[in-house]
């Protein structure tokens, strides 16, 4: 795909997705707009993943970034909803566990979280 932007839609808000060669994440999600590693500009399962995102600042009035950022336990909730999001949309279950386990500084096994992403 050559063009740079696309939109997606979170319940009634667009969210403009942006191609970038520079991120250190995979996606890095401001809301109405994610920034997107040019190599995942396609994947779905990464799409959908930061959409939940978008709906989960929508959802606090826009808490969101606090509670994820100052809170252990919302920010594993956060990200568990999310990669179960990722692998409704092809993402297998062992990959979004290992991100997960791996990823967000949280204090679960790994049979933790793949119990969780299954639930
Ligand atoms: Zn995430």
């Amino acid at each position: 795909m050559r063009d740079k932007i696309f939109i997606k839609w979170a319940w009634f808000l667009p969210v403009l997705f942006i191609k970038s060669q520079t991120n250190i994440h995979d996606a890095q999600n401001y809301f109405l707009i994610v920034k997107i590693n040019d190599k995942h500009f396609n994947n779905k399962a990464l799409i959908q993943h930061e959409l939940v995102h978008t709906k989960q600042f929508l959802r606090t009035f826009g808490l969101h970034f606090l509670l994820y950022k100052f809170n252990d336990s919302y920010r594993y909730k956060a990200e568990l909803e999310a990669y179960k999001a990722s692998k409704k949309y092809g993402q297998c279950l062992v990959s979004c566990a290992t991100y997960l386990y791996q990823n967000y500084n949280i204090d679960k096994s790994f049979q933790t979280v793949i119990t969780d992403l299954v639930s």
